[in-house]
């Protein structure tokens, strides 16, 4: 199976949720069949492959957690969680920002990323951008550059690239 069959087949729009009018894309039919997630996850690694060598992947809470770690492990560079506020228990730099359904504050440990290193964030969608703006200056405040974004899903309607600005962002489709 390859990737863009296995979105195809297994992301479960819902209507409606989590408020009248947006459609949801849901995952979790995707991350529960193995085949179809092995091959977006590889999908995932091949187009990060050849954005270049980096020193770790950062994935956001919470389903940047299922698709950042193995894709992590299949580059040979550590997984950091970027997380709610409250939930990290060491020192943490945190940033507050607009979501597409209301506000957020996320947070990383300020030892997580390390002056100079290259990072890959991935999430599961890119909506209007505001997660992984703020992901990127988490990463700036702590020295570290974001090489590249990468996303399952792109909802390109809500303008999420202008908001993510200069990071080169790479999704495996769009609705
Ligand atoms: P943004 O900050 O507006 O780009 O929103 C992105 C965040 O909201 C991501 O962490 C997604 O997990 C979540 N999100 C927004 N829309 C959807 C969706 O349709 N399906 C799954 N997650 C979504």
């Amino acid at each position: 199976v390859d990737a863009s069959t296995a979105l195809e087949e297994w992301v479960r729009p819902v209507e409606d949720w989590p408020v009248p009018g947006v459609t949801f894309r849901d995952l979790t039919p995707l991350f529960a069949r193995p085949e179809p997630f092995a091959a977006v996850i590889d999908a995932l690694v091949d187009i990060a492959r050849s954005a270049g060598p980096v020193d770790r992947v950062l994935g956001v809470e919470a389903r940047g957690f299922i698709v950042g770690a193995p894709v992590a492990l299949e580059l040979g560079v550590g997984f950091v969680p970027v997380r709610k506020a409250g939930k990290l228990p060491h020192t943490t730099l945190s940033t507050s920002y607009a979501l597409e359904y209301g506000e957020a504050t996320i947070e990383m440990h300020a030892d997580a990323v390390a002056p100079g290193d290259r990072v890959l964030v991935v999430d599961d969608v890119l909506a209007t951008g505001g997660t992984l703006a703020a992901t990127a200056d988490l990463v700036r405040e702590a020295g570290g550059e974001v090489v590249a974004d990468l996303v399952i899903i792109e909802l390109p309607a809500l303008g999420g690239r202008a908001v993510v600005g200069d990071v080169p962002v790479h999704s495996l489709t769009t609705y």
